[in-house]
């Protein structure tokens, strides 16, 4: 989580919304890591999560990831915890909960619908605070 949170500053040093994703290997090796690119893409889904879950799966030239886990400093939106299902992610651990966009714990609570694709362990609240404080602090400060 710490080298999500990374991602995320570096998401806010470019104007980004300050969420940052990591994908690991089974043994816990990096396999991609970025921020949000919404921006700088000119892609409304190009979300953090989206982007290392693409990248780790073409640096491992294969379609899934299995075995693999995805760290991000929010909470998924509905679009990127789909994803994470359709790349077979073994647990997702996150920091902030999103009761607004989030699709995990909240709102479309994509994992508990019936028919659900393969569904991940789920560990939300890590390093909570950090990661709210960052995106707290964006958000204020456009206001
Ligand atoms: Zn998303």
């Amino acid at each position: 989580m710490a080298l999500a949170l990374e991602e995320a500053r570096a998401s806010l040093r470019r104007g980004e919304v300050p969420v940052g994703a990591v994908v690991t290997g089974p043994q816990g090796m990096v396999l991609a890591r970025d921020g949000n690119r919404v921006e700088a893409m000119h892609d409304a889904g190009a979300h953090a999560e989206m982007l290392v879950l693409r990248s780790a799966a073409a640096s491992l030239g294969q379609t899934r990831l299995t075995h693999c886990d995805l760290w991000v400093t929010l909470e998924p939106c509905p679009m990127c915890a789909a994803a994470a299902g359709l790349f077979r992610i073994r647990r997702l651990v996150f920091g902030a909960y999103d009761p607004k966009g989030g699709g995990v714990e909240h709102n479309a609570r994509i994992y508990e619908r019936p028919g659900s694709l393969l569904v991940p362990e789920v560990v939300g609240g890590v390093r909570e605070a950090e990661c709210a404080a960052l995106l707290r602090g964006f958000f204020e400060s456009r206001r």
